[in-house]
């Protein structure tokens, strides 16, 4: 069974932000109400968590909230399991970009609202996979989704398999309906820039990371350099409460995000 969050229709970006739970949030809320018994995240029952970001209250990021305009979609078709985890990153995706989808995938069935959306003229939908595993026809690359931008107004929609690798092979091989659309890797000299940016040893990419570098391919550093910020204040706050450490609000991590929030021409305060 599907249980996708339907496609609201777009929101300006501008819109008043984080008015209704987003798409992962409405997800979550879906499959939860779906089990049969209680999910328990890793470290046993979880307590009191805020509805806004997951997190326990003392550590809460919900005032932290990236709000501006990103031009770009977000598609994530999300394996059963991942809106449950608190840990997933998809969810600070959709706190982000105001234009953020999430479906569950089944290999049995599809939910017309994916189809809908994909099919939807005024985006491009890129999947985001591996290069190596498709035909080399149906693989782009930076240069062509910034060329894409001017045409006919078509924003790009970035389609990402929020799984575990094994998972991701999977949805990605039986799910015919994406067959058709071109893939984008991410298999290549970016992710080692990348990676030296972000000054990290692990190979290991997070579905927020991974949307980060499809932003910036899009043309958007500034928001692909805010949600890599925001990933990190997220981070920051998740060890901190898992350690029942303070948040420390003047540090490094939030220092960067804040001054990287709401530049003068985009915000919406
Ligand atoms: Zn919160």
């Amino acid at each position: 069974m599907l249980h996708a969050s339907a496609p609201q229709a777009p929101l300006a970006p501008q819109a008043v932000p984080h008015a209704l739970p987003h798409a992962v949030s409405r997800l979550r809320t879906t499959r939860l109400a779906r089990s049969s018994k209680p999910f328990l995240a890793r470290g046993g029952p979880s307590g009191e968590r805020c509805a806004g970001c997951r997190l326990l209250p003392s550590h809460c990021l919900c005032a932290l909230r990236p709000a501006l305009p990103v031009r770009a979609g977000v598609c994530l078709i999300m394996a059963d399991v991942e809106p449950l985890k608190p840990s997933n990153t998809g969810w600070l995706i959709a706190d982000m970009v105001a234009d953020t989808f999430a479906f569950g995938w089944a290999r049995t069935e599809v939910d017309p609202a994916l189809l809908a959306l994909l099919a939807d003229p005024q985006w491009q939908p890129y999947l985001v996979f591996p290069g190596e595993f498709v035909a080399a026809e149906r693989v782009v690359t930076d240069t062509l989704i910034a060329s894409a931008k001017g045409q006919a107004g078509k924003r790009p929609l970035f389609v990402l398999l929020d799984a575990t690798w094994p998972e991701a092979r999977k949805m990605f091989r039986k799910s015919p309906y994406l067959d058709s659309f071109p893939v984008l890797s991410l298999q290549s000299e970016q992710l080692s820039r990348y990676r030296l940016r972000r000054s990290q040893r692990d190979t290991h990419f997070c579905t927020s990371e991974v949307a980060a570098l499809c932003l910036e391919l899009a043309g958007e550093p500034h928001a692909a350099q805010t949600l890599e910020a925001y990933l990190d204040v997220f981070t920051n706050h998740y060890l901190r409460a898992k350690n029942q450490q303070p948040v420390d609000l003047e540090d490094a991590a939030h220092q960067r995000l804040s001054g990287l929030r709401w530049p003068a021409a985009a915000s919406p305060l």
